[in-house]
């Protein structure tokens, strides 16, 4: 016989051999199905033993007593009979003999003085018996004796004569357990059976039961390869075990999220390809057109050789912005956390903006409503704020003003940027945080951003736990407001 199933291999040529491969073993069906197995037959086979023992000591206790009676009457025949003077009562011989007819076994009669009288095979009268038994026999107490391995059973009974019941002699019964032993056998191949058929039944239903727990999971492996392999529309949906449905969610939500950041990256990629081009196209436009003309005026040549210049800075912005992006976008393990002075810190960043805001003739208030040191990472954080108030001075107008508060209680401190400046339309607010945002592009590149600014500050914020708003009306003013731990928690 050779049958061959899945990953296990029996061959049978008289006895079994197994091939069954280690991926097999490890497998969640194997160990369900051996549970199984070992839940239902182990305690079948606990209660076939203790069945089969019960029996066993049910059987030679009854026959035990049973001897133990009959010899007890036969003792007292015996007495009356005067048996121990004279054995050669016929009544009792016939006795004996029918008690070893009918039990299989042998009867010995001793005397006082531990001889043997009569032995019902003949072969030791006359003899001395000494033996632990008749002796304590003797001194008044019946004896049993049950010798599984050479299968019998020994009785002892004392026989007593006169008014005085004074012991005189011993009865010595030994009888075969051979009937009981029969018994036994026949139960045994019995229950042997039953649980040879409680097994097969067993494992068939493990087996049946394995493939239906693990069927589930298959489908869900076989659908994750699916959509390693690419993932258009595909979604799970195994739902036979609530585990299962939990699993698919899961996986779906996951698959959604891979999908967005998967979206978010070409989106990313296009745009920064777009941006980066942009000053290049000017500066190939005004390459092209100074190279068209001849006798190009040196005045013309400095106008556009400037231009030149100023998109080359742009493009250094645009790169130098994306750098911090990125380290940005790495992990908050990245950060270099330090007790900083907030206050001193705002004090700084105002102090290298005010060139920019006197330009524009924008008036910078800063305003701390306590000393404030809190757990940053100085330079991201400088970064984040310098950005908002950039912005303020950038987006305002002439003769304006950005009012900047420092605030703290005992968990944040807050920084609040405010400024009088063109305001965002509601629609837009939303979006500001956006990487390459921009309200209003020309406007923007007019002031020299990137629309990374307000990206960059986020990310720095987030990475601190912390959290920006945006509160604004188009034509009258923003207001940005950052709250951020006093302590950092990793
Ligand atoms: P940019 O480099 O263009 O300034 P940001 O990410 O810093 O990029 O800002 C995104 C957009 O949000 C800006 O283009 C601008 O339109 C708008 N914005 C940001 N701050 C302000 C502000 N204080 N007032 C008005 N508009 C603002």
């Amino acid at each position: 016989m050779y049958i061959q199933s899945g990953e296990l291999v029996i061959i049978s040529r008289g006895d079994f051999h197994f091939s069954i491969n280690s991926k097999f073993l490890k497998s969640l069906r194997f160990c369900i199905i051996l549970l199984l197995l070992v839940v239902s037959t182990v305690p079948c086979a606990a209660a076939y033993r203790g069945i089969i023992k019960a029996y066993e000591s049910r059987a030679v206790s009854l026959r035990t007593a049973d001897i133990q009676n009959q010899c007890t009457i036969l003792s007292n025949q015996l007495n009356s009979y005067n048996y121990l003077s004279d054995t050669s009562s016929e009544v009792i011989n016939a006795s004996l003999t029918q008690l070893t007819n009918i039990y299989n076994g042998r009867v010995m009669i001793v005397d006082k003085e531990l001889r043997v009288i009569k032995d019902t095979y003949g072969l030791d009268e006359g003899k001395t018996i000494v033996s632990e038994d008749v002796i304590r026999c003797m001194k008044g107490s019946s004896t049993n004796y049950y010798d599984k391995a050479n299968r019998y059973i020994e009785v002892t009974s004392p026989i007593t004569t006169g008014e005085t019941e004074e012991i005189s002699g011993v009865m010595l019964a030994s009888v075969s357990t051979d009937t009981i032993e029969d018994s036994l056998k026949i139960l045994s191949t019995k229950g042997s059976a039953i649980l040879g058929i409680v097994l097969i039944l067993m494992l068939g239903i493990s087996l049946f039961i394995a493939d239906r727990i693990v069927k589930p999971l298959r489908r869900i492996t076989e659908s994750i390869a699916d959509v390693s392999e690419g993932y258009d529309d595909e979604v799970l949906h195994v739902n036979t075990f609530t585990e299962t449905k939990q699993l698919s969610d899961a996986f779906n939500k996951m698959l959604g999220r891979l999908k967005q950041l998967d979206q978010s990256r070409e989106e990313f990629v296009s745009n920064v390809s777009h941006e980066l081009r942009t000053p290049l196209t000017s500066m190939k436009v005004l390459a092209d057109s100074l190279l068209a003309q001849d006798d190009v005026p040196i005045e013309l040549y400095q106008e556009f050789m400037g231009d030149i210049a100023k998109e080359i800075d742009r493009e250094n912005d645009i790169i130098a912005d994306l750098l911090s992006l990125v380290k940005m976008d790495k992990t908050a393990k990245d950060l270099n956390i330090k007790s900083v002075n907030i206050n001193e810190l705002m004090e700084l960043i105002l102090k290298r903006l005010k060139p920019i805001a006197e330009k524009k003739n924008v008036e910078v208030v800063l305003e701390s409503f306590r000393p404030v040191t809190a757990e940053i990472d100085e330079v991201k954080l400088t970064l984040a704020f310098s950005n908002l108030v950039e912005n303020a001075i950038k987006y305002n107008q002439e003769e304006g003003w950005v009012h900047v508060s420092l605030n703290a209680d005992h968990k944040y401190f807050y920084v609040k940027v405010a400024d009088s400046g063109i305001g965002i339309p509601e629609q837009d607010q939303q979006h500001v945080f956006e990487r390459f945002y921009r309200v209003d592009k020309s406007h923007s590149r007019e002031m020299g951003g990137t629309g990374l600014g307000l990206a960059i500050t986020r990310n720095a914020i987030i990475m601190h736990r912390g959290s920006i708003k945006v509160y604004s009306s188009e034509g009258e003013g923003t207001t940005f407001t950052v709250r951020i731990p006093l302590t950092y928690v990793a």
